[in-house]
């Protein structure tokens, strides 16, 4: 179905590995240039994806994006030249360099939910690493993928960079063909399919997960700034955030004084009833029924199993509404604690001892972020040390991805291999390892047949 798409990338691919430096650049420029002029476009488009407030469009999706492609076109130049390393005493005279090589042709499949980070972010670094892309959007952000099909089509060689548009059955499709490199960022259920079916062509993967990103407030934190940060990072993009705080654990001594903090700023951020948070504009919709329904199951399921709101609750499903919501009293086996929320529900838990929440964490899969809120750095340290996670946040959540030079990645069940700056570069090269021998220089003579007896006494 796509293989003329994919032989004519690859075709273009090899003229690619012979561009100097100041064409990859030229590419990043005009990928600037147009999502710069094209931003109220873009917020259109989101607003009519899931109603995204401009501000957090701006914030969240085009900043962060024109931040990463100027950070790559400052940095390109050396992020090209070809590292060179050491060498041990037996190779004494050669010369070792690791040189990144374009990966070839890469497939970028994105989700729904940042439609415009999530696509543009990586293709970024595929162009920096100067491969060919396949950019496959998600069908749920309809309006985003169409305007991102035109734009990339007004702004690149079809044989360079294609938007592919469409449902399940495209992504399926792609994944037949023998690409270079996948950039998966999705669900670890989809991520498995993935990985499933790049290993039929020995495809290298990149997956970008989700998961359960665990929050913790302990004892010694700012309780009200906990607050005010932790009801950013949940309710931006009304909780679909993959690194969106999951779940808190708040130490019960300071419990009831940070369960007050979070309601007065909830409150005056979003309002006091039920119409005055559905009449605020400062907050996302549900991206369809679908998600819509399965949140209002899992917040039913744990109000059976004897939890209690404290903040929000109201939803109105063909709305595609669920305001902001705050429960506690949550059973570990309910939906909520088992399954990524990704929705605007926090659930809260209390904890005695620092060791009860290193245990819990660690039972469960490694989550995509960590975060926590304290100025202990005996708490912080050990959960540095104790804990495995993508990402660790201290006082704050969220905004590591905003710093291009830091990897962004899961591990295990949230998933593997880095994104943003000099990581994504490397994720879409390959690091080619390259030995020059000195002309006419030998190794020791002993490694070289015949082999005497004489050699195996040296
Ligand atoms: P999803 O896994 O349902 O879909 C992701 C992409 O895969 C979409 O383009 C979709 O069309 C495609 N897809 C879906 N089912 C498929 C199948 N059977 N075969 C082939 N392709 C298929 O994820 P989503 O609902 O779009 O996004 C939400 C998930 O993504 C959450 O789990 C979230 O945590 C995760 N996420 C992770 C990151 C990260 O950086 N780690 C960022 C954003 C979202």
């Amino acid at each position: 179905m796509f293989e003329q798409l994919y032989l004519h990338q690859k075709h273009f691919s090899l003229q690619l590995r012979k561009d100097p430096v100041e064409i990859r650049l030229e590419h990043l420029k005009n990928l600037e240039l147009m999502i710069d002029a094209h931003q109220k476009d873009f917020v259109e488009a989101l607003k009519n994806d899931f109603a995204k407030p401009e501000m957090e469009t701006l914030t969240s999706e085009i900043y962060p994006l024109l931040i990463e492609i100027r950070h790559a076109q400052k940095q390109l130049r050396q992020w090209m030249t070809a590292e060179k390393v050491s060498a041990p005493l037996f190779l004494k005279g050669t010369q070792n360099f690791i040189h990144y090589e374009p990966r070839g042709v890469c497939l970028i499949i994105a989700p729904w939910n940042y439609p415009l980070f999530l696509t543009l972010g990586p293709m970024i670094s595929a162009i920096a690493a100067g491969n060919t892309v396949v950019l496959k959007p998600s069908e749920l952000a309809s309006h985003t993928s169409a305007l991102l099909a035109r734009l990339i089509k007004a702004t690149f060689a079809e044989e360079h960079i294609t938007v592919v548009e469409g449902g399940v059955e495209n992504t399926q499709a792609l994944l037949k063909l023998p690409f270079d490199h996948i950039f998966f960022t999705g669900s670890t259920t989809v991520g498995k399919i993935v990985m499933e079916a790049a290993a039929k062509n020995l495809s290298s993967v990149t997956l970008e997960l989700g998961g359960k990103s665990p929050t913790i407030v302990d004892i010694t934190a700012d309780l009200n700034l906990a607050a005010t940060k932790i009801i950013w990072a949940k309710f931006l993009n009304a909780g679909q955030t993959c690194v969106a705080p999951d779940y808190l654990f708040v130490q019960e001594s300071v419990y009831s004084q940070f369960i007050a903090a979070l309601r007065e700023n909830l409150n005056r951020i979003y309002g006091k009833t039920p119409e005055a948070r559905k009449a605020n504009k400062d907050f996302a919709r549900i991206i369809s029924n679908k998600h819509t329904t399965r949140l209002k199951e899992m917040l039913e399921d744990s109000l059976a199993n004897e939890g209690q709101i404290l903040y929000g609750g109201d939803i109105d499903v063909t709305a595609n509404f669920l305001a902001p919501t705050v429960i506690d009293n949550v059973d570990v086996h309910s939906r909520l604690m088992q399954e990524e929320i990704f929705g605007p529900i926090l659930p809260i838990m209390k904890y005695k001892d620092f060791s009860e929440v290193i245990h819990f964490i660690n039972e469960r899969p490694k989550p995509l972020a960590l975060y926590i809120y304290s100025h202990s750095e005996m708490n912080i340290e050990q959960l540095t040390r104790e804990t495995s996670s993508g990402g660790l946040v201290i006082n704050d959540s969220v905004i590591h991805l905003a710093n291009g030079y830091l990897p962004f990645g899961g591990v295990g069940d949230s998933g593997m291999g880095n994104c943003h700056g000099i990581h994504g570069f490397r994720t879409f090269s390959h690091a080619k390892g390259i030995l020059r021998q000195s002309w006419g220089a030998k190794l020791l003579g002993m490694i070289y047949p015949p082999y005497t007896s004489q050699k195996l006494e040296i």
